[in-house]
């Protein structure tokens, strides 16, 4: 089967491409991609890459974060101002795959992939798409709900304001270290005013067909300080309104025994990564 690969300099004629070729598919590192040529999926008629260089710029000096999708996750690692989201992109997968996985490409990865993704949820982003429309913006929860039905639209960027310091935490539970596929993960925004939570984000990975908001828990800390007690109502109903997969890596039934206790510390400041 002949691939057709086209580049384009300028991402708005990418994105033209993308939603007018058949069968075509956008590059961003190519992790997940390249493994669908390589099996000669015949979804994959026309690959698309762009260099243009606003995909792959960070601005990260103001309280509004903005990351190209071709940003990869070793150009995170390598940003200072970023520090607070380098466990997330160390979590993805080994070096090489950190050399070349980008964020617009975590935004479709599949689950139990898209460690990434759910941090970006829990800071409450905004996804920046390019299509036949012209541009538009989108919250990236929204995104991922509809994501499937999105046909070819091409992802440009994300946006988000910076957390407090200290008011985001990750965590990935997996059963190999360092560079295991997700057994769950959870991010958390948790912001404070006079030492009682205010308007808490968490998110979890591989809890849902997509990155989900664990809003009974969100519910559950409003007005809570994060002391032992006071986390006690959010971890209770840690697991309200999700559907994990069994899959090869853990049980439906297992992820959601864990997610609790994976929770809590979290919550508590212990044992995070
Ligand atoms: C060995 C291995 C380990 C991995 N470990 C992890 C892990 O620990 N955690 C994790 O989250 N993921 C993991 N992954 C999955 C993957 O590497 C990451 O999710 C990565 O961020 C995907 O990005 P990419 O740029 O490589 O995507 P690509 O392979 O380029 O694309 C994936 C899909 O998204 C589409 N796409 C990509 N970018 C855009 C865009 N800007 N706009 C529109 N569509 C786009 C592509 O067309 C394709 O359908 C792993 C993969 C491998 C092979």
């Amino acid at each position: 089967m002949t691939i057709a690969v086209k580049t384009f300099s300028r991402l708005g004629e990418a994105a033209s491409a993308l939603s007018s070729e058949r069968g075509a598919r956008f590059f961003g590192g190519g992790t997940i991609l390249m493994r669908m040529v390589n099996e000669a999926d015949p979804n994959v008629a026309t690959i698309i890459r762009a260099t243009d260089p606003a995909f792959t710029r960070i601005s990260a000096s103001s309280g509004r974060i903005e990351l190209g999708a071709g940003v990869t996750m070793a150009a995170i690692l390598a940003d200072r101002e970023l520090s607070f989201l380098h466990p997330v992109a160390r979590a993805v997968g080994g070096p090489a795959i950190r050399e070349a996985a980008t964020v617009g490409g975590n935004l479709f990865a599949q689950n139990p992939y898209g460690d990434f993704a759910t941090a970006l949820l829990a800071l409450d982003a905004i996804v920046t798409l390019a299509g036949g429309f012209g541009q538009r913006e989108q919250p990236l929860e929204e995104f991922l709900a509809s994501r499937e039905r999105s046909g070819a639209i091409l992802v440009t960027g994300v946006a988000f304001k910076r957390p407090a310091a200290d008011a985001f935490r990750f965590t990935k539970v997996t059963r190999v270290r360092p560079k295991g596929i997700s057994v769950l993960s959870i991010a958390a925004y948790l912001p404070m005013a006079s030492g009682r939570i205010s308007g808490a984000r968490i998110a979890y990975g591989a809890m849902d067909r997509t990155p989900v908001r664990g809003k009974a828990a969100e519910r559950a800390l409003e007005g809570h300080a994060l002391d032992a007690s006071g986390v006690g109502p959010a971890v209770a109903v840690a697991a309200d309104g999700t559907s994990p997969v069994d899959d090869a890596i853990a049980s439906a039934w297992w992820r959601r025994e864990i997610l609790p206790v994976h929770l809590r510390r979290l919550l508590l400041g212990a044992g995070h990564v």
